[in-house]
């Protein structure tokens, strides 16, 4: 496939790609497409970690369309992972809701890179959404033992298909999605506790992740160290 300025300058800074195949489909709920694939050499050469993304190449009417997505149940010796897709009406959705066995896809991998905090924090707050569901769940098998309170947007009955992995010790709430996400960041803001020996995970659509990220460190004063917010989709 093309490829444009962006792959250029993803490869100047590091960015490896490789090859994906689709090995395996499966809807789930409706609402989610997960995909079972080979990894081209991925696992392998760059390792793993809880949240890792990659960034995957679609094809948009003969131009590249880059989106990220994250990697469910990554296994390295096999050099296998699934990705799981909320569906909506966008290019990448689309691909994987007609995805086939054989299908194949370029990946790069450029800019993940999370740690869970050394010493760990006493309690893990997480926002997330349909899109970042696959995310959260790879924190909470990183840290089944570790509290944590989870909010999770979801837009359709049909999202809650995909179950957060909670543990005893995670207490999930739903929260739907309403005006534009305002209702997410208003439960979020009056609930969020500002603790020093806690971190904050946020990755929702994007007003609302700025919105309570700029709660967290003006209004509670939470340290950037805290901290990890990144926009996983922008509302159009
Ligand atoms: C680090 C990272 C990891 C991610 N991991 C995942 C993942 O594992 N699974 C996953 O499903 N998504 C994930 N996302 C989100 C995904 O990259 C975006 O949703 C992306 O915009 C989808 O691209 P698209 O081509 O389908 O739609 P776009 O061309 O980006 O947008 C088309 C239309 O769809 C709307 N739209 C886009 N995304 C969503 C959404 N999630 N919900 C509702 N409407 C939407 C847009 O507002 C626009 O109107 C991740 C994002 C980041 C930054």
């Amino acid at each position: 496939m093309k490829r444009n300025w962006e792959a250029l300058v993803l490869r100047a800074m590091g960015g490896r790609t490789f090859r994906l195949t689709v090995r395996g489909t499966e809807s789930v709920g409706g609402r989610y497409q997960r995909l079972h694939l080979d990894d081209g050499g991925l696992l392998a050469e760059c390792g793993v970690h809880p949240t890792m993304w990659i960034r995957l190449w679609f094809d948009d009417d003969g131009r590249p369309h880059q989106r990220a997505y994250t990697l469910v149940d990554p296994d390295p010796a096999a050099g296998r992972f699934s990705l799981e897709f909320a569906l909506h009406d966008g290019c990448a959705a689309r691909w994987a809701s007609a995805a086939r066995v054989g299908d194949t896809i370029d990946a790069t991998v450029q800019g993940s890179a999370f740690r869970l905090p050394d010493p760990a924090p006493r309690h893990l707050y997480l926002v997330g959404d349909a899109a970042s569901l696959p995310a959260v769940n790879s924190l909470l098998d990183a840290a089944p033992d570790l509290p944590a309170t989870v909010w999770v947007e979801y837009a359709h009955d049909d999202e809650k298909a995909l179950p957060p992995r909670a543990r005893p010790c995670h207490e999930v709430v739903w929260v739907p999605r309403r005006d534009g996400g305002r209702h997410l960041v208003d439960t979020v803001r009056t609930a969020l506790p500002g603790a020093a020996d806690a971190h904050y995970w946020v990755a929702c659509e994007a007003a609302s992740t700025r919105d309570i990220t700029r709660h967290l460190r003006r209004t509670l004063g939470v340290g950037r160290h805290q901290l990890t917010a990144l926009a996983y989709w922008s509302a159009r």
